[in-house]
Order: structure tokens, then sequence, then C-alpha cells
């Protein structure tokens, strides 16, 4: 019996105020699991299994200390999946739920991380995309590139440590490490990385990206043109009212951005480029379709015809000259979510929000929150209004 195992991985604070501590904190699951009851904390499904230092490892030159933190961070990680490698290859009796002892043969399948942590895993630099070989300038282009290799990257970082100083190191913007992956049986790593809906959709595309373009084309660049749009809108009983507008906040929650998706395209309407609304609309129509629980080959056209749309449309951002480029790396991320779609499953089971309670705290601050503020009573007054239920 094959059991797909499921890794995941974030950075926590450890101390506040008090030199910042951080460590990795790594979670093992497996894939049998309905992802439903994968994703709620409270079913423990998802095991703590270690901590991983993160250090400044001031004994290094400047030059080296990052290499060799993503070194430390491999070796670690090569003693916390060790037990994998063996069970992976010559299986291990297990009892299963049926009654039977089954000979089950572990394989690590999917690791849930956010994009720092997913280039870190995959020995990529942190402008190239973990998962294909698509150039840092090229990004921004709705291409097709090759998916990476995991035989031919091993292949070249062994090359790379013996000084042969090979041309796929560069072009594939690859780092000198000795990866943890490299002796865990039947392992693709590149195709092991999930979507990340939280912080690649909702926190990197549409707030980082989506609502500051869109600010700035709308009403000649005026910061408080937004925050006017928002106040007006008329309060509605399944809407959340930013009465103060957004534009003064500038931590939020992932519950928070889901609300103001809602009503994002409403605030925009008839006072900016049509261009505009119809390449916000192709964003926010990817994002609710990537959050299916469920997918047909309906649903996932759907989701490829609203990355398109946006891709059609975003030229006018260009003619506006509030950008000259889309090489961003979590822009280009979301053109792998219908492949990873299809391979691991909908995107909604594979957040970090199973080990990370960010959906109700401020992003970035999800550790040093008070536990007793992060759930909102029916009618509860909020920071930017009241929240309608
Ligand atoms: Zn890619």
């Amino acid at each position: 019996m094959v059991v797909p195992v499921i890794l995941s991985l974030d950075k926590t604070n450890l101390t506040s105020f008090s030199g910042n501590k951080q460590a990795y904190p790594v979670y093992i699951g497996i894939g049998t699991k309905n992802h439903q009851i994968r994703c709620q904390p409270s079913s423990h499904v998802m095991l703590l299994i270690g901590y991983i230092p993160v250090s400044k490892l001031e004994c290094f030159s400047a030059k080296k200390q990052s290499i060799a933190g993503f070194q430390l961070f491999h070796n670690c990680m090569q003693t916390i999946v060790k037990p994998l490698v063996e069970a992976g290859k010559n299986g291990v009796r297990m009892n299963c739920a049926d009654g039977f002892v089954h000979m089950a043969y572990p394989i690590l399948a999917a690791y849930v991380a956010n994009y720092p942590e997913q280039c870190l895993v995959t020995c990529c630099k942190e402008n190239s995309c973990p998962k294909c070989t698509v150039t840092p300038k090229q990004c921004g282009d709705s291409v097709h590139s090759i998916l990476r290799d995991p035989d031919k990257t091993l292949q070249t970082l062994a090359a790379q440590s013996r000084g042969h100083e090979p041309t796929e190191f560069v072009q594939h913007s690859l780092c000198p490490i000795n990866p943890f992956w490299k002796d865990l049986p039947h392992c693709n790593i590149f195709a092991c990385i999930t979507p990340g809906i939280l912080h690649q959709l909702h926190n990197g595309v549409f707030k980082d990206h989506i609502v500051s373009w869109a600010s700035e084309a709308m009403g000649g660049g005026h910061q408080d043109e937004i925050d006017r749009h928002f106040c007006a809108m008329t309060p509605h009983t399944t809407l959340w009212h930013f009465e103060k507008g957004i534009s003064l906040t500038s931590q939020w929650t992932g519950m928070e951005l889901k609300n103001m998706e809602k009503v994002f395209l409403g605030v925009l309407a008839n006072t900016t480029d049509p261009k505009v609304v119809r390449a916000v609309r192709g964003i926010l129509d990817f994002i609710y379709y990537a959050h299916f629980e469920v997918h047909t080959d309906e649903s996932l056209a759907h989701l490829d015809t609203a990355w398109v749309t946006f891709h059609e449309n975003k030229e006018i951002f260009e003619e506006l000259e509030i950008r000259t480029h889309f090489n961003i790396s979590k822009l280009h991320n979301i053109k792998h979510y219908v492949d990873l779609i299809r391979t691991l499953g909908a995107a909604a089971g594979f957040s970090t929000e199973a080990t990370n309670d960010e959906t109700r705290t401020p992003l970035g601050a999800a550790h040093n929150k008070n536990p007793n503020q992060a759930v909102l009573e029916k009618g509860e007054s909020t920071r930017y209004g009241r929240w309608w239920l």
C-alpha cells in the first residue's frame, strides 16, 4: 500500500522583542485523509515532528551565511525524513483501519510551504519558480516553460559541488546545496510543491498587487478615492462594510481579504478603464475557482480562462504607467494551479492555514496574537466597521 506523505512547514516567531528568535516547525500528515479533516487544526491530522532552528550563523563570513543557513536546513530535514528512506524502499508493516496488517510504503507526495520556503526546499533562488525553469525575466508572460527534473537537478548540483560549474546551474537559478530529498525513493520534490491560496492569492496577488494597481488606476491615483467608494457602499447582511476604507491599514487577515474581494469589483465599477476592471475580474474569478473543494474539467477550464483574461488585459497597467513589467514570481506561480490541482487535488486542501492560524490574525503577526480577540461575534465592531452576518 502506497502512503502519500505530506510535509508542512511555516517559519514561526518563538520570541518577540527579545532577539526575535525564529524556527521552522515541521508537520507530517498523510494524503489518504479527507482534505476537509486534514485542514482542521483541531483534528490533529497534521502532527508536529520537529523544529528546525533559524540562525544568523555569524560564525561564517557574510557572503557564506545564507548558503550555510540553507544547508543547515537541509541537513536537519535529512535527519527528520531519514526513517522514510528505508520505509519507502522496503515497506513497513502497519495496522490499518480495516483490521489487517498492511505493508505500507510511505512516499513523499506533497510539501506545503510558503514561497520562500518552497525555494529553500527545492534549492532554487528566490526570484525563480520552484516548479519550472522559467527565467526571472519571463515570469510575467503567459509562456509555457519546461518543468524541473529532479534527476537532472541532482546531477547539476553534484557537478557544481565538484567545481565543474555547469551552465544549467546558472540558467535554472539553483543554489549550491546538498538536498535532503536526494535519497527519498520515488520523490519528485518539484511535483510536491503545492498551491498556497492564503499567501499566493489573497495576500500576494490580490493584496500586494491588484489592490494597489487598481487603486492607482482609479481617480487619477488619489489614494482616498478608493476609500470613498468603500465607505459609500450600502451595508448588506452578507457583506462586510469597510466604513473607514482600506488605504490606512497595512496588515490584513485572510478573512478580511476574502471579504474585500467580495466587494472589490463593485468598488471599481465605472471608475476606471474597462480593461482594468476586466483584468481585476480575471484575478478575482481565478481566486474563486481556486477555492473549489471539488473540481471538474469544466471548473478547471474556467480557472484557466480567468488566468488568460488577466493576461489579455494586463497591458492597461503599463499604458497607465502603473507597471513597467509583470515579472512577479507569485503572479507566475498561479499558472501552475491547473496542473497542480489535477495531480494533487483541490488547492483548498493544501493551505498552511491548517498549521497556522493566519486566517484570523494579521498576516505576519500570527504568533503574537491575543486569542481572545481572534473570533468575531455577530455584529461585533471591527476596525473597518461592523461585520454583518
Ligand atoms: Zn513555473
